[in-house]
């Protein structure tokens, strides 16, 4: 997500959620309460965004973007974008700007283009980039961005089991995604491709990688960040998403099918075509009325029946292994079904080893986030077993 250097080039972005990060209301709140959003009757700070319709507010915001483009030249997409939650700024003169220009994205994006018209002159090659995300994520009407500003559009609300054009819950996304191909000169997408809230659970979402990836291309994005696990190893099938993603942003027609089993084969060697069942087992669980999501916590479609097959597959597959490498491979691959029976019966995981044997993969590995939030989760999780009777 940051820069590197690296070969062919990436186009990196610098930073994201960047209101508060470029005008902190621990510094400027106290003065100027007015730069902040208009909520119920007063400004605040907490959990809030700036009021985008000040003038001050844009001028120095250009102040700092220009500071920050000239102390860390090494980008080429420089982030002026909500913060990580809602509350937009209420204030009649946003209101109003808003309505001119059909909602939070409108008043969003007339801010941007300023400041994208004012960084022109001196950085001509560099580029201002934004969010549609959440509340933003409807296309504006009467604007568009200008010609150096990229837009970010975000898929965080979307049902994962089903493609964008399959499932009625990506109607609207859809709807938004086609708006802005139609109005941004530089469409780029934050995409998100696992559980944030539980890394290691099993999450059959690979049937949409490749349809998802032909949506966006189809819309004329010409960027695409797949966020995944990327906080520390042992992500569910981690090592397989980020092979078949490269492969798709690579090439967005090509076979997934035998980009899958090339993996199965190569990366599991004998193991490969045991582990292929697991796979198809687990994204058969996709029918037409489970929706996952990004940050999801529902675990109803896993049955203990599910578990148990699964368990007697990897089984199987550890019995095979080539040499002590590739069985390494496959334990990891069966972390997400230790994680899920732990999760699910604690006492009998506890009773039976399958807590021991999640412990001694998950140290061996130095698999140290099992959700985006980290330590609490992963804390919470061990003391839930720790606590069983036996
Ligand atoms: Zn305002
Ligand atoms: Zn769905």
């Amino acid at each position: 997500m940051g820069y590197r250097v690296q070969p062919g080039g990436v186009e990196s972005y610098w930073n994201v959620h960047t209101f508060f990060q470029l005008m902190p209301p621990a510094e400027l709140f106290a003065k100027h309460p007015e730069y902040y959003s208009y909520i119920e009757g007063k400004r605040v700070a907490d959990q809030a965004q700036l009021c985008l319709s000040n003038s001050a507010v844009l001028a120095v915001m250009i102040d700092r973007i220009k500071k920050r483009m000239r102390e860390s030249p090494e980008y080429l997409i420089y982030d002026v974008s909500q913060n990580d939650w809602h509350n937009p700024c209420q204030c009649d003169n946003c209101l109003h700007i808003a309505n001119q220009y059909g909602g939070e994205s409108g008043i969003l994006i007339w801010f941007v283009n300023q400041v994208a018209d004012a960084v022109k002159q001196e950085f001509p090659t560099k580029y201002i980039g934004t969010l549609s995300y959440q509340y933003t994520r409807k296309p504006p009407v009467n604007i568009k961005p200008k010609e150096n500003v990229v837009v970010r559009f975000c898929s965080i609300e979307c049902c994962f089991s089903h493609d964008f054009k399959s499932c009625k819950e990506n109607k609207t996304f859809l709807a938004d995604l086609e708006g802005w191909s139609s109005l941004a000169p530089h469409l780029y997408i934050w995409d998100y491709v696992v559980n944030f809230n539980h890394y290691q659970m099993p999450y059959p979402n690979f049937s949409v990688l490749q349809p998802n990836i032909q949506t966006f291309r189809d819309n004329h994005t010409i960027g695409i960040m797949e966020q995944a696990a990327y906080q520390s190893r042992g992500g569910e099938f981690a090592e397989l998403r980020s092979y078949l993603i490269s492969k798709l942003l690579w090439n967005p027609d090509c076979n997934a099918d035998a980009v899958i089993n090339d993996f199965m084969s190569g990366y599991y060697g004998r193991s490969g075509k045991i582990i292929r069942k697991y796979f198809d087992q687990l994204q058969g669980l996709v029918t037409k009325d489970v929706h996952i999501h990004c940050l999801s916590t529902e675990e109803k479609h896993f049955t203990d029946a599910f578990i148990h097959s699964c368990l007697e597959i990897f089984a199987q597959a550890e019995l095979v292994a080539d040499n002590a490498e590739i069985l390494r491979h496959v334990e990891m691959a069966s972390v997400p079904i230790l994680y899920l029976k732990c999760k699910q019966t604690p006492a009998l995981a506890k009773a039976d080893g399958t807590y021991a044997k999640f412990c001694k993969i998950t140290e061996r590995e130095k698999i140290t986030h099992y959700s985006e939030s980290g330590e609490p989760h992963r804390l919470s999780f061990h003391r839930a077993i720790e606590e069983q009777k036996p």
